[in-house]
């Protein structure tokens, strides 16, 4: 044995199954210490957004005790704290005699920040914090060019990487952890602690998402099972596994090679095809972050130029927020939003087309809200999304044209959703 100790700090990565720096951690150390650090950055309010919103934070809240829960029944047991990983981390590698740290390299420019700083101060301790990329369906370096090659396009990113690129495997959960002895492991925040108030779940809420490896594992089991049995060229069946997805419950590459098992045992689907499009899509907006990165903040992004804008955009944009624009179908949207935390993708582009085109409200307003109250946030997504509807965004080629009134057929053509959520 070599008696090393690796930290692994746990982010937007909360599972067990194909994640390899559990792996690698536990194949190059004798004891392993697994860290989850609540950053009270997360949950502030900037420019009068919550970073995060209440839906958010539960699951968050719930996907950390899962992720606890598994590395207990294999042995193991996570450490958590709340305070500025920077100060944390450190002070955690020299009370446990740490060699090295190892986590997940995120994106955007606030998550990359972090992990910037607590570079900065394990280097001054002389000890390395390795960096890995474990969030895409197509690893980085299995891409056929090299990130500043990507195509702005993402039909091209779409049609280069399916014909030249390879998915790997998962990788295996572990089967048993060795840990470091902690004097203390912590608890977990409950919402009041982080200043939320209690969660009453919306009775409208027919979904129920909970956080965590093991509910988000059973979701995506429902939903292939389910799905099987609904065939045609016209079929849309969204996964609603975005959640998951965004805070690292489950991997892409997990539900990929699900859905390719399933297509052997029932043969080809629509849907299943459209779900991988949409993991398509979250790889290309992370690839476009990592080339671009703050570009997709800006109001003018990509063009230089933000659409034109109302001179009482505040009215419009609380009226917007609080469901009050006095439009049915808009308004149920921002309804359930509010309520659940989770729109379908027809619903997120409609009311954001309907904030930027409509009641011409800056679109960086509406991105903002989306953060705040999405359960699936993640802020290439969100973000490369919101600029892409607004027309500002990398694939120049890619916006379309969007028919509102069709879409409000489309999404409620009985009125039943607007009666729902009014
Ligand atoms: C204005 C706007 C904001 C958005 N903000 C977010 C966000 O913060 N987080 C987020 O995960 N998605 C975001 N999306 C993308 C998309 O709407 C959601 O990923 C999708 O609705 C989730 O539902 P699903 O899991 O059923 O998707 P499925 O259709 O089942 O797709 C499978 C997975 O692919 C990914 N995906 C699908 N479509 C897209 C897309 N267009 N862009 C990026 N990823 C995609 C998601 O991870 C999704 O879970 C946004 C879209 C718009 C128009």
């Amino acid at each position: 044995m070599n008696g090393k100790k690796i930290l692994v700090w746990f982010r937007n990565d909360l599972r067990l199954h194909d994640n390899e720096i559990v792996l690698e951690a536990l194949a190059k150390s004798e004891e392993i210490l697994p860290v989850y650090v609540f950053d009270p950055r997360h949950y502030e309010t900037v420019n009068g957004f919550q970073k995060t919103g209440q839906i958010r934070a539960r699951f968050i809240i719930e996907s950390v005790a899962a992720l606890k829960a598994s590395l207990e029944a294999i042995g193991g047991n996570l450490l958590v704290r709340s305070g500025y990983p920077e100060e944390l981390i450190p002070g955690l590698v020299r009370e446990y005699e740490i060699n090295e740290v190892y986590h997940h390299r995120e994106v955007a420019a606030e998550e990359t920040r972090i992990s910037a700083r607590v570079e900065d101060a394990l280097w001054k301790l002389k000890i390395n914090l390795k960096h890995f990329i474990g969030h895409t369906l197509y690893n980085k370096e299995d891409l056929p060019f090299p990130i500043k090659d990507i195509p702005d396009a993402f039909n091209q990113f779409k049609k280069k990487t399916e014909r030249d690129a390879v998915i790997k495997p998962c990788f295996e959960a572990p089967e048993r952890v060795s840990v470091v002895q902690a004097s203390d492991w912590g608890t977990i925040p409950e919402l009041q602690t982080l200043g939320y108030q209690d969660f009453v779940r919306d009775e409208r809420d027919a979904f129920n998402m909970t956080g965590g490896e093991a509910a988000g594992l059973t979701y995506l089991r429902k939903f292939i099972d389910s799905s099987a049995a609904v065939q045609g060229k016209n079929k849309v069946l969204p996964s609603r596994m975005s959640a998951w997805l965004a805070l690292g419950c489950v991997s892409p590459r997990k539900i990929y090679w699900s859905i390719k098992q399933a297509e052997q045992r029932f043969g080809a689907r629509n849907h299943f095809n459209q779900v991988i499009i949409g993991l398509l899509w979250r790889d290309y907006f992370r690839f476009m972050f990592k080339k671009h990165g703050n570009t997709y903040f800006k109001k003018g992004g990509f063009k230089n130029e933000a659409p034109p804008e109302a001179r009482n955009q505040s009215s419009l944009f609380k009226k917007w927020k609080q469901a009050q624009t006095g439009h049915g179908v808009i308004d149920a949207i921002m309804n359930e939003l509010n309520f659940t935390g989770f729109i379908s993708h027809s619903a997120r582009q409609l009311v954001a087309v309907y904030l930027v085109y409509e009641l011409k409200v800056d679109w960086t307003l509406g991105a903002s809200y989306f953060e705040e109250k999405l359960i699936d946030y993640c802020p290439a997504s969100n973000w490369g999304n919101w600029a892409g509807m607004s027309g500002v965004g990398s694939d120049q080629k890619n916006k379309g044209s969007f028919d509102l009134e069709k879409e409000v057929k489309n999404i409620d053509p009985e009125g039943l959703y607007a009666s729902t959520w009014s």
